[in-house]
């Protein structure tokens, strides 16, 4: 099981590996009862993981990854975000993600 614990030490670890720590540290990062895999609320620096990945092992790494990418570019280019409604996941999100994967982000998670 894991614990919103275990979620934010892979934050803290992932956004100095892949993310040269453009993250601002003050998100908050929490299981939440929701109905999409996670979300990420920029108003108020905050990414959720649906409470189902608890039991998912490597699932809720790769939900928060994703979170991230969001945060990363809605932090440096302003990138829209609006997760949830099919929006955000655009040209410049797969390059991000593109970019992660290339980092070595997901290995040893896919
Ligand atoms: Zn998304």
């Amino acid at each position: 099981m894991h614990t919103n614990n275990d979620l934010r030490n892979f934050f803290i670890v992932a956004n100095a590996r892949f993310f040269d720590n453009r993250i601002d540290p003050s998100y908050t990062i929490a299981f939440k009862r929701m109905r999409n895999d996670g979300e990420h609320i920029p108003t108020t620096k905050t990414i959720l993981i649906n409470s189902d990945f608890k039991k998912h092992g490597d699932m809720a790494f790769i939900v928060v990854l994703h979170e991230m990418a969001h945060a990363d570019l809605h932090g440096y280019i302003g990138y829209e975000d609006k997760t949830g409604r099919g929006n955000g996941h655009g040209m410049r999100y797969q390059a991000k993600l593109d970019e992660l994967y290339k980092l070595g982000a997901y290995d040893g998670l896919l």
